[in-house]
Parts: structure tokens; sequence; C-alpha cells
């Protein structure tokens, strides 16, 4: 008998008859966006959750990313990682700014922050790293070089959804975080995304920024988008809150299994385990060495496809390899080593809160025994 399906992620949806009695205060309402009850409510709930000072609901994750540039009116040429979901360098691109892009480093897959100070030219005007997978990036010495050389930080936050580093969430970090809350993500409001700032002043920018850019009805304050979460995702998103740290429970659970069977199979490297971080298990990449392991990184992604177990090699390929960015002088792979090594090494097992151990341990019996 054939295995049922198994993808990467699979979404977890709220309680239905919860929602259905959101959706029937909506329907009495008449309120479905531009701000209402729902959305006021999710954002204080989740400035409170994620323990940040001010969160800002987007329609999506990508718009929130070119919104956040507006937002700090970044122009010229900015510093970021080729390895990431395209949307990244295409928030750059959507705002006109050349991408630069810097190597990331070999243990967590993020910006490698050694690598960045060559990359500055007169013309840079902002970093924007990506925690990738959800590990944080080393925040510290970028912060300081964003000082020394007077850069604004944008971080990618789009992985990192409650994600704490000693004790303080990680979008405490930068000028701005970025949230995506899409379905493949690990809190999902179906589709949705969200602006993490420091200040009132930013925050009130943002509201602008993201409604046309209206302060009032007669004043537009600014060339604003419309980039606003509706009042159905809102409530959507009110009740995953409500069973996110189950979810974790659940994810982290899975991750140890895997850690714990694939740790030193050869020709297999994990990432580096981080005990200052509380995780929220958002993905678990295998990296294949194929010199060691007995077969290919895309043959084991093909042998495991076979058994309808759906992996993604995120990130692969490479956002400098695609033809809008490719011609970049920092796009060559001369530039970016590490990133090239590990895009073509990477594989992202199967992981979300509903994957049953006994799939898990069936998924690692095919990886052990190729
Ligand atoms: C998913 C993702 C985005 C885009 O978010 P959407 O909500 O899908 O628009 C941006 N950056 C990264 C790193 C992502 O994984």
């Amino acid at each position: 008998m054939k295995q049922d399906k198994i993808f990467v992620t699979q979404p977890s949806l709220p309680d239905l008859d919860e929602f259905i009695n959101s959706l029937k205060e909506i329907w009495d309402s008449k309120w479905i966006t531009n701000m209402g009850k729902f959305h006021k409510e999710f954002e204080n709930q989740l400035t409170n959750y994620l323990g940040v000072k001010y969160v800002s609901l987007f329609a999506n994750g990508t718009m929130a990313l070119i919104s956040a540039l507006q937002v700090l009116r970044i122009t010229g040429e900015v510093i970021t990682t080729p390895y990431s979901f395209v949307a990244t360098t295409h928030a750059l691109w959507w705002n006109g700014i050349k991408p630069v892009f810097v190597d990331i480093e070999n243990g967590y897959c993020n910006l490698n922050p050694e690598k960045i100070e060559a990359a500055i030219t007169p013309n840079t005007t902002a970093i924007m790293p990506v925690h990738i997978y959800g590990n944080p990036c080393d925040v510290n010495r970028i912060q300081e070089i964003a000082d020394v050389y007077g850069l604004k930080t944008i971080y990618d936050a789009a992985h990192a959804f409650r994600v704490e580093r000693d004790g303080n969430s990680i979008l405490n970090f930068g000028d701005l975080s970025v949230l995506s809350f899409h379905a493949t993500k690990t809190f999902n409001t179906i589709e949705g995304g969200a602006i993490v700032c420091q200040d009132e002043k930013t925050k009130k920018r943002i509201d602008f920024l993201k409604n046309f850019g209206f302060a009032d009805e007669v004043t537009v304050v600014a060339p604003g988008i419309n980039a606003k979460m509706n009042e159905l995702q809102a409530a959507y998103g009110l009740l995953q809150l409500k069973t996110f740290d189950e979810q974790i429970k659940k994810r982290e659970e899975i991750t140890k299994v895997y850690r714990d069977s694939l740790i030193g199979v050869n020709g297999i490297r994990l990432l580096k385990d981080i005990e200052y971080i509380k995780h929220n298990y958002s993905y678990f990449p295998i990296f294949i060495d194929d010199t060691i392991y007995p077969i290919s990184r895309d043959n084991l992604y093909e042998k495991l496809k076979e058994k309808n177990i759906f992996g993604r090699r995120y990130f692969y390929p490479l956002i400098s390899e695609f033809p809008a960015y490719r011609g970049l002088a920092s796009s060559k792979p001369a530039n970016l080593p590490v990133a090239n090594k590990i895009a073509n090494q990477v594989l992202c097992l199967p992981i979300y809160p509903d994957l049953s151990v006994k799939n898990v341990l069936l998924i690692i019996d095919i990886i052990k025994n190729v």
C-alpha cells in the first residue's frame, strides 16, 4: 500500500466552530475590513504574545517587506542574502533598490556579518538580513556595522515568529522586522504578515502607508499602498494564537526525533543546536555531502518523492541565480561560495504539528537505508 502524501508542511487550522462564531459576529456588524474590531484585537494580542513594542498587520509578508522599505525611505543599494525565499530580494526590486548579495555563514546559513563591510559602497543605505529557518542572525554584530556606517537594518523575520534569544524576542532587534503568516509558515492567517517596529511615530507611518497614506478622511500624508489585513484573517489569527504554544510543542517533539536519529549519520549535517534560543522549530533542514553519503541530495529528494514524501530544497536555487538577478556583480558564484555549496546540499524534511511520529520514523528509515 502506498503511503499517503506527506508534504514538507501542512497548515494548522483553528477550530471551525469557533471560527464560525467569529464569522457570525463579522456578518452581523458588516465591518469586514479597514481596521475593525478583530484587527485591533489581533494587533494587541500579538504585541503581547510576541513581547514586542508595536505590531502592524498586513495582507501578506511580501507587501509588508515592500512597505517596510518605504517606511524607512530606503534607496540606492541594500545588502542582503541570496539564501532565502525570493520575496526578500523582490521587495528591493519593487522599490527600485539594487540588491547587493553577501555570502552566508556555514553554521546557521545566515548572512555572514564578517563579509558585510567589504560590500558597503557610498550608495548603501541598509542591510536586510533574514533569520533563516528561524535561527537568529548575529544581530549585535550586524547592528555594530550598521551604526558605524549609518545604515538601517530591516530583518526579514518571516521564519522567526515567536523566536526569542536570551528571553528577548528576536523581533526587537534592528529598525524593523517583517513577519509572514502565509499558510506554509509556522503561524498562519491563511495569507498575512506584519511589521514590528520600536516606536510610536514609526508605527503611525507604517499604518498610514498600508492604507493609501490616509491620516484621516481628507488627509493623505504619503503615497501609500493598500496592504491591509481584513477582519476575517484577523479573527482567524486570534484563534490561532490560542493553540500556538501546543503546536510548537509538537514541532519540538518531531525535531527531537529527527535530531536524535540523524545526528551522526555519515554524510548528513544538521544545523547547530542553539541553547539560548527559544525556537519555533519551523523547518528541519539536512545537508547532504554526497562525497560521503551514498547518493546525491537530488537523488534522495527523488527517492523520498517516489515514496510520496515531498521534502523541499529550501533554498535552492539561490535568489542570485534567477534571471532578474544573475547579472549583478554580487551574484557571481565566486562571491557566494558558502551559499552555493549549501544550496546544493540542503533538503528540508517534512515538519508540522500533525505529522505523526510513525511517519517521522518512516522518513528517517528511508534516509538511513538508501
Ligand atoms: C514566505 C516568505 C516571504 C513572503 O511572505 P508572504 O506572506 O508569502 O508574502 C518573505 N520572506 C521569506 C524568507 C519567506 O519565507
